[in-house]
């Protein structure tokens, strides 16, 4: 069965290269925040051209430190979409806040800058704004509301590593970027690890006391914080694949465009395009008709192919969110979408299968 990610075969290509770096690390003596961090933190800042990078131990650490960073807590309203990995709402909760659910773009499945608007409460105090599948979201619009209204612009890049709009990288546009690098993740470690992005110096300064008790030099906890650090041989890894990171983006893109081509003419709904965006197809999410997508999926996996659901339910219809707000774009899309494999090191046979499985459902 043909998956649709495969850390694996990204792994694989780097085998000797990532085992001589883990031998290094071991050898060190340094195990958690280290000089790999560092040299990690900095490679990543000049990589996204911003100026401060701080690693974390995840993706769902990164937006809660963002939070916290900003002093997000009890009694605060943080507006996030639901259609969106349930991480980006649990960092809310983890936080003391209240998520307040905002309804997305149907051509984009990001947030919908005016549905954003109508949630704006007295209580509001950040935006969540994720960058789904690698797709930019419509963020010059929402800097601009955050702006008027005095939020915190927090950009969820977990799917989104390398991902730009106008020549920016995603995570460099709001007030602070949040990354994940899940092994599945476009920027892959081999375990947990995340981090945020920002350029104030005294936002950078705090992440780094937050991610570790509060601490001050001296270890002593000035405020409450968590443990959340990025480890020295993840560090190393991430190093190695970050080296390779436009290269692995690009063959997503490729591999992207042959699927373009190859069902033009289908009744599939595929990806739309923001202007002056580039998409990095952390996923790639077709469109079918509601009533189709069982067969379409059973279809394709007595050809060989796996396809997956993001998401299956919106988080504010999963019963440890739930909400009674209704949002009729989120709500509708999840019926229809299914995501294809795609991932650097699909072959060109395994697409082929995978675009002769798409073809002969509709054949
Ligand atoms: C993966 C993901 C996260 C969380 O990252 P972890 O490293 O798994 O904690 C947050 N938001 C989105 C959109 C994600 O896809």
């Amino acid at each position: 069965m043909i998956p649709c990610a495969l850390p694996l075969a990204q792994y694989q290509l780097l085998d000797s290269e990532i085992k001589s770096v883990i031998h290094d690390v071991l050898q060190s003596g340094h195990y958690i925040l280290g000089p790999q961090v560092e040299a990690f933190e900095q490679e990543f800042a000049s990589y996204l051209g911003i100026s401060h990078a701080v690693g974390c131990g995840s993706g769902t650490d990164a937006l809660v430190l963002a939070l916290r960073a900003y002093n997000i807590g009890y009694g605060d309203e943080v507006i996030v979409p639901s259609h969106t990995a349930t991480a980006t709402i649990a960092a809310v909760i983890m936080c003391g806040a209240t998520p307040v659910f905002a309804d997305i773009e149907p051509d984009f499945f990001t947030l919908n800058p005016e549905s954003v608007e109508a949630c704006c409460s007295p209580r509001t105090k950040a935006i969540i704004v994720v960058h789904l599948y690698g797709q930019s979201a419509d963020v010059d619009s929402l800097v601009l509301l955050a702006r008027t209204k005095s939020l915190v612009l927090i950009e969820d890049c977990a799917q989104a590593v390398g991902s730009g709009i106008d020549g920016r990288k995603l995570g460099t546009i709001g007030d602070i970027g949040c990354f994940s690098f899940f092994p599945t993740k476009n920027l892959g470690a081999l375990g947990d690890a995340g981090a945020v992005a920002c350029h104030d110096e005294a936002v950078a300064t705090r992440v780094k006391r937050l991610r570790q008790y509060g601490w001050d030099q001296r270890r002593v906890s000035v405020e409450p914080g968590i443990n959340s650090r990025l480890d020295e041989l993840q560090a190393a890894i991430l190093r190695v694949k970050l080296l390779r990171l436009d290269n692995a983006n690009v063959a997503r893109v490729l591999q992207a465009d042959r699927y373009r081509t190859a069902f033009k003419d289908l009744p599939i709904g595929l990806p739309s395009l923001r202007n002056g965006a580039l998409h990095t197809y952390h996923l790639f999410v077709l469109r079918v008709n509601y009533a189709e997508r069982d067969s379409f999926m059973t279809h394709l996996a007595s050809g060989g192919v796996g396809c997956g659901i993001h998401y299956p339910v919106p988080v504010h219809k999963m019963p440890g969110f739930l909400s009674s707000v209704s949002l009729p774009v989120s709500e509708a899309i999840v019926k229809e979408i299914v995501s294809i494999p795609l991932f650097p090191g699909l072959s060109i046979d395994q697409q082929d299968k995978v675009i002769s499985g798409v073809s002969t459902f509709y054949a």
